[in-house]
């Protein structure tokens, strides 16, 4: 089969690879129909991670059961399914309790949890490919109705990661209704965090970039737009807040003392850029620090936002072993909780999927670009620029494999 293939950092090619087949009577083989590339995927190309040449990546999959092993009961052949990014057993300690980020029982030397083509979650292969094979099937297959190709396609593929990822910010935060919301990041995280922020009921949600394609996405969805290179985004809140005589007339005495909002969410992560010198430095910590700041005191901090223990290009040594600086003496002073970490995106995608069959989500907005497998190292290329420059209108590429070899008396793509 066809898939892209890591050859090193900005190095990507599509080559011949052997088809994935059952290795355990629990798995099953998907014929990949839409992959998308991840902001996470980016870390890896850009050389910031421990991932091994010769790699597959891909985690955000979705397609049709192609063979199922003895074990796997509830998915067919001919079932149409997305899977969620975290590959999980379904049966450990985490997983009962739904934080199937941290499986126990998934092959993973270097911690908890796995993915597909992800560094250091596991040896698993990648889904930018036509097939796929995904273990504990019956637990990992999120069933879909519908056809292949029909209108529902690029909305199901965004529930594999980022629509649970943006929602599980907005969980992590504690937005509810009438919350007020900070996000930074107007990728395709950030902007899914916005379209779950207001699904859960926010009353005001600002998105902080400084890619104006991305940021006029975040104000199609209904949030305010922050432009970082127009000054510091924290005064640029505040600043907006205070001109608003609704909010200003509402106020009590004291009331002027919370002049941020209730929730932040990181959707940048360790690759952040400086906000001084955005050209040309990194600042991983920035994020935090003006979170930290813009959110008012007994708020909550959702970070989903990628850090790494270890980043050999790092600003700094301390940096490089990912220990961050920002003050946790205003953390305390305040009141916040932070909360981080990978998504667990089983927890939350059936009911993320029943909102996008009722009309009442539409996560597919978000998508710019639809290519070829055959094309993904362009596309790569491109999305690498993060809404800025030459890729400035690349906010999020879905990726379509030929399937010349499949036969179904099903009628599917081709
Ligand atoms: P992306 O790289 O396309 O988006 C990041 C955005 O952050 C860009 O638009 C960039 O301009 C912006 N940015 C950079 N520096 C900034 C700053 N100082 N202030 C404000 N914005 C800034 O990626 P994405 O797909 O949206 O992913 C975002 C992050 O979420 C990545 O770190 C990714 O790895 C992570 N992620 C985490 C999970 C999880 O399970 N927690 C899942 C998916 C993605
Ligand atoms: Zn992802």
């Amino acid at each position: 089969m066809k898939a892209m293939v890591f050859k090193g950092p900005h190095k990507i090619a599509v080559e011949d690879v052997e088809n994935p087949h059952l290795e355990d009577p629990r798995d099953a083989i998907l014929r990949v129909t839409s992959t998308a590339i991840c902001g996470s995927d980016l870390h890896m190309y850009d050389g910031r991670t421990n991932m091994e040449k010769g790699r597959v990546f891909g985690h955000e999959i979705m397609g049709v059961i192609e063979e199922v092993g003895d074990a796997v009961s509830s998915i067919q052949v001919g079932d149409r399914v997305v899977l969620p990014f975290n590959i999980a057993c379904g049966f450990c300690f985490n997983c009962v309790r739904g934080m199937t980020s941290a499986c126990l029982t998934v092959e993973n030397p270097d911690g908890v949890g796995a993915a597909y083509g992800y560094a250091s979650q596991g040896p698993y292969q990648g889904g930018q490919a036509e097939y796929v094979r995904v273990p504990f099937a019956d637990f990992n297959c999120l069933k879909l109705p519908g056809t292949p190709g029909d209108e529902f396609e690029e909305d199901f593929l965004m529930l594999a990661d980022i629509f649970p990822t943006g929602y599980y910010g907005c969980e992590l935060a504690q937005v509810q209704p009438g919350s007020t919301v900070a996000i930074f990041g107007a990728g395709p995280v950030g902007l899914l965090a916005a379209h779950s922020a207001f699904i859960r009921g926010a009353s005001q949600v600002f998105v902080v970039d400084q890619s104006e394609e991305r940021l006029a996405i975040a104000e199609q969805l209904g949030a305010i737009p922050i432009n970082f290179r127009e000054g510091d985004p924290v005064q640029q809140i505040f600043d907006i807040r205070r001109a608003n005589p609704l909010i200003t007339e509402s106020l009590r005495p004291g009331e002027e003392k919370m002049p941020g909002v209730m929730c932040g969410i990181d959707a940048v992560g360790y690759q952040a850029r400086s906000t001084d010198d955005p050209d040309h430095q990194e600042d991983p910590s920035i994020v935090l620090q003006q979170l930290i700041r813009v959110v008012n005191p007994t708020g909550h901090i959702g970070v989903v936002g990628v850090y790494m223990p270890q980043d050999q290009e790092a600003i700094d040594n301390l940096a490089k072993q990912g220990i961050l600086k920002f003050s946790f003496g205003k953390v305390f002073e305040k009141g916040l909780s932070i909360a981080a970490g990978q998504t667990p995106v089983k927890k939350y995608n059936t009911y993320l999927r029943d909102l996008i069959i009722a009309g009442q989500a539409k996560p597919s907005l978000i998508i710019s670009h639809s290519v070829e497998l055959d094309q993904v190292s362009e596309a790569y290329r491109l999305f690498d620029w993060r809404g800025i420059g030459e890729g400035k209108e690349y906010t999020k590429i879905i990726l379509k494999p030929e399937h010349n070899h499949y036969h179904s008396d099903k009628n599917y793509l081709n």
